[in-house]
Order: C-alpha cells, then sequence, then structure tokens
C-alpha cells in the first residue's frame, strides 16, 4: 500500500536533511525496504507501534500504510516538519515524542499491547536494545534493524565466537528471529557494513529462573575474560558469594571447571546465577 506523500528523496531534498553520523543516521528511501520490514512485524492493525528514530519517515509511513497507530521517539529536530506532514496525512494515527530513546520508557508514551518497529541508530542499537530487556514482557515484539556484528551477537549460539552477555540475556527472556540482512547500499549515506532486521518475542516469563542482575553479572565476570577458564573467570564472584573458589562453584552446579564462557547454554549460566544468589 502506498500513500499520498512525496518520495522520500523529494522530502529530504525540500527540508534540506542531511544524514548525522552522531545520530547514527542512515536512511531508508526505499518504500519496498520499509514495506518488507514493516510485514516482518505482522498485524499492524491492533495496539500500538512505537517506531525509534523516524529520521525522513519511509519506515513510519510503511507502518502506517500497513495500519499501524505509530508513536514515534526521535532526537532530531529537524525532522519535526517531516512528522507534521505525515502526521496530516494519517490524522489522529501518528503522534511524535521528542527527545532521547535512551531515557524514554516506552510503556509510558504507548498503551499495550504495543510493539517496536525500528531501524535503530547504530550508535545505541545494543544500549537501546538492553534498556528494553529490563522490560520485556512489555511489547509483543520488537522487529528491529541492526548493524550485522550486533545482529550475530544477538542470535549466536553457544560454541560461536559472537556469543556473549548480549546473546544469554536476549535468548534468556526472548525467541529470537533473524529475518533478512539488508546491504550497506541500501541506505543513504551507505554504512561501512551490513545489516539485519531482528524479530524478537519476549517469552511470558523467562526461559529459566534466574534473577535478572546475577546472571547480568555472572556473564558480565564470565565473558569479560573469555578465553580464560570459568574457574578462573568466575572466581571473584564465587568468593563473594561464600564459595572457597571459582571451582567449587561450577562443580555444585554440575560444569566443568575448566571449560570457557562460550561452550556454556544459556541454561547454565542461569543455573550458575541461581547457586550465587542463594
Ligand atoms: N527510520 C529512518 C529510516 O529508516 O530511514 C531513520 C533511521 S536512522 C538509522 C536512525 C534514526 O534515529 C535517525 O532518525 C536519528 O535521528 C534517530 N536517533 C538517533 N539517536 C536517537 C536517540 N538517542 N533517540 C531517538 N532517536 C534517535
Amino acid at each position: 500500500m502506498s500513500d499520498t506523500l512525496p518520495p522520500l528523496r523529494d522530502v529530504l531534498a525540500k527540508h534540506g536533511l542531511r544524514a548525522d553520523k552522531k545520530l547514527g543516521q542512515h536512511f531508508l528511501l526505499d518504500l519496498n525496504l520499509t514495506g518488507r520490514i514493516a510485514r516482518v512485524a505482522g498485524d499492524l492493525t491492533k495496539g500500538t507501534t512505537i517506531e525509534i528514530g523516524p529520521g525522513p519517515g519511509g519506515l513510519t509511513r510503511s507502518l502506517l500504510a500497513a495500519g499501524a497507530t505509530v508513536v514515534a521517539v526521535e532526537r532530531d529536530e529537524r525532522c519535526l516538519p517531516i512528522m507534521a506532514e505525515i502526521g496530516e496525512a494519517y490524522k489522529g494515527k501518528f503522534s511524535v515524542v521528542m527527545g532521547d530513546a535512551l531515557k524514554v520508557d516506552l510503556r509510558e508514551i504507548a498503551p499495550s499491547p504495543r510493539r517496536i518497529v525500528a531501524n535503530l541508530p547504530y550508535n545505541v542499537g545494543t544500549d537501546l536494545l538492553l534498556n528494553w530487556l529490563n522490560y520485556a514482557t512489555a511489547f509483543e515484539s520488537m522487529t528491529l534493524m541492526f548493524q550485522l556484528e550486533v545482529g550475530d551477537r544477538i542470535a549466536a549460539p553457544p560454541g560461536s565466537k559472537t556469543y556473549g552477555r548480549l546473546s544469554v540475556l536476549a535468548q534468556w527472556l526472548c525467541n529470537v528471529e533473524p529475518q533478512f540482512r539488508i546491504g550497506p547500499q541500501a541506505f543513504t549515506p551507505p554504512p561501512q557494513v551490513e545489516s539485519i532486521v531482528i524479530k524478537l518475542i519476549p517469552l511470558p516469563a523467562p526461559r529459566f529462573e534466574a534473577d535478572q542482575k546475577t546472571l547480568e553479572s555472572v556473564t558480565a565476570a564470565a565473558f569479560g575474560q573469555r578465553r580464560k577458564m570459568l574457574r578462573q573467570s568466575l572466581k571473584t564472584l564465587a568468593i563473594d558469594a561464600g564459595f572457597a573458589d571459582g571451582t567449587a562453584l561450577c562443580e555444585i552446579v554440575g560444569i566443568d571447571p575448566q571449560e570457557r564462557a562460550e561452550n556454556l547454554s544459556v541454561e547454565q549460566f542461569c543455573a550458575l546465577a541461581r547457586e550465587i544468589a542463594r
């Protein structure tokens, strides 16, 4: 479905909007591509769709054309006149909150059920996701574009080089569904790297029992020294929790103390977190 608004290149020219690197701006000007992202998000006709960083509004327009009610968060005030034109074309279906998405609690700006769909600013993509994972059940889904390297880390299975803290946390709380990659040339200006759209569907409850803060400490310690054996990387945490050493902690949960962080499953990290919090 298309709208009566002008082509995105004309919108950029009319408003003199040039991408600002500091704001991680890489615009998608192909409405077929933004339409594809909107389709991945599923049925948008019910609930609220939150978009971070509408910029020139390509993805926004695809979301609205798919029947979404969109609440956007944008930091760049230069985009305001563009947002106003979109608001005119989709009366009552589009609103914008100006500000830094890192400081906004999305539960306060959009009623439930809510989902996020966004081509994220690359410089803060990981931090935004980590924030939202603190209240993951508030979202029906999160359909997000990341630079490929970050996307790989989110979806990586145990045993892979990119498996790390972000993989454990995201997969503990969500079903992680990588969708499709987009090459640099699709963006204006092109970034250095490929991008990937990932759909995260938060689980009603975490996959395994564990306290989130403790799990974060365990993964931070284990992956902070990822080439070391767990008996070494977990030593301080183990001693602080009353164990003789890292080996004692690993053995009580049936994990080989000589193993390395990248080979532990999400379930095993949760077992360690439960034992430490006990
Ligand atoms: N959605 C547009 C598209 O697909 O063409 C623009 C995507 S661009 C990668 C990222 C957008 O996020 C820009 O519009 C930028 O101004 C905005 N942005 C950057 N940092 C932000 C922040 N901390 N909070 C809210 N928006 C931000």
